[in-house]
């Protein structure tokens, strides 16, 4: 592929010309080149349990002692099986895999507090070459690079790591690097079986995934409603950093902030939103806002250090778990939802009079009847659909084999689409 030829040659003359990493430690790690080692075709696409995901996590952890981390008492990795009989094991057709955590520990300074933990995470693995998980019809066999999803976080969190370190806070940071997360946030569920620190004495987890398409200045935090201190605080450390900020929702979400939240600890998900290359072979490194991801890593600096040195634990507030079980990828109707399959990827944050699709699932009845990225969905049938919950609401009144009119505005044109309703799964 062209596109692979060019970018090992663009790497090697910059290995030539700037050495990956300056000999001054002061200056910041480039976010740029992180992103560019991790979401490089000779990754592969970070799949769990594959050679390159193995070399991504030998980065990962070279960079975590390089900016001044230190493994945990059993080394940099914690490795975790991912089931011969697990559905993703099973879709993937590989076996029984062993995925590799990352965790880096930056020792608090204060006697006491040091006895405590905050956990910053980004998942590090992705989708491989496509088929489980990839929105893209056709894309077996072809690498998925995921810059923003989610080199873009591990990137950050290896930037926070290095400044923190300069200076560090009260209590201890544990920065882990999650394997996993795309076959079901399986690196995050073991870290929460098997933590470094008691879940007792960690005061929150904040996750970091999918930080690299920041666009109008608008950031989204989730689960500032899963800490009564969090909304304040967030409002506050943006008072400097002059985001578009939505902070909102309780802690559950497709990430793996999810498995701490679970665990009922405090939990806050950075994220600059979905976009049309979303679990898509085109999530490519040329694509990332680095000015933005430097904002945002400059945000979660300031977070991280707020909550790391504040002298009182967090007042957390529970919430029951949602119905649908929560996987890495959007649930509303897909596969994980219930009624009538459609198979639309919606965008989650706005409803510009109807609801706006970011994409569609390959082999989807939506992909069938012709629905597409940045379609805005205005009727399902006889009900209009101005949100999110107004069209599972109308799919829901739908029976899988129903065929439904589906009112589609696409640019400055009206249509009408038919789409045949699958089911769960199918
Ligand atoms: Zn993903």
């Amino acid at each position: 592929m062209l596109r692979s030829i060019l970018l090992t040659a663009t790497l090697s003359v910059a290995g030539l010309t700037v050495p990956l990493l300056a000999q001054r430690p002061t200056e910041p790690p480039r976010l740029l080149d992180d992103i560019r080692f991790l979401s490089d075709d000779r990754l592969q696409g970070r799949m769990t349990g594959s050679a390159g995901a193995d070399s991504a996590a030998a980065y990962l952890a070279r960079r975590f002692s390089q900016v001044g981390l230190q493994p945990a008492a059993g080394g940099w990795f914690q490795s975790f099986t991912v089931g011969r009989d697990a559905p993703a094991a099973r879709q993937t057709q590989s076996g029984a895999l062993t995925g590799r955590n990352v965790i880096g520990i930056l020792p608090g300074r204060d006697p006491v507090l040091r006895n405590q933990a905050l956990i910053l995470g980004a998942h590090y693995d992705h989708l491989g070459l496509g088929g489980f998980g990839s929105l893209d019809p056709d894309s077996t066999g072809i690498v998925h690079n995921g810059a923003d999803d989610n080199a873009s976080g591990a990137a950050a969190l290896i930037q926070v790591a290095a400044r923190l370190a300069a200076s560090p806070p009260a209590r201890t940071v544990v920065f882990i690097a999650f394997s996993g997360e795309e076959l079901g946030l399986m690196g995050s569920a073991h870290y929460v079986r098997e933590p470094i620190y008691p879940l007792a004495g960690t005061l929150a987890m904040v996750n970091l995934d999918m930080v690299g398409r920041l666009r109008n200045g608008r950031l989204i935090v989730y689960g500032a409603r899963s800490a009564q201190e969090f909304p304040a605080l967030l409002d506050s450390l943006n008072w400097y950093a002059g985001f578009d900020l939505k902070a909102q929702g309780d802690g559950y979400g497709p990430s793996d902030h999810s498995s701490f939240y679970s665990a009922k600890r405090p939990v806050l998900h950075i994220f600059t939103d979905l976009h049309e290359d979303y679990h898509r072979t085109t999530d490519d490194w040329q694509k990332v806002n680095y000015d933005g991801l430097k904002r945002v890593a400059d945000f979660t600096l300031s977070l991280v250090t707020a909550l790391a040195n504040r002298p009182r634990p967090l007042t957390f507030l529970d919430m029951p778990a949602p119905l649908a079980t929560q996987t890495s990828v959007p649930p509303v109707n897909g596969p994980t939802g219930y009624g009538a399959y459609l198979g639309t990827v919606p965008d989650m944050t706005g409803a510009p009079g109807g609801v706006r699709l970011v994409g569609v699932r390959a082999g989807s009845p939506a992909e069938k009847a012709g629905l597409r990225g940045d379609d805005i969905i205005t009727r399902i049938g006889t009900t209009e659909t101005p949100d999110l919950q107004a069209m599972t609401d109308a799919l829901r009144t739908h029976k899988p084999g129903e065929t439904v009119e589906i009112l589609v505005r696409r640019g400055a044109t009206v249509t009408t689409l038919r789409a045949t309703l699958g089911t769960r799964g199918g």
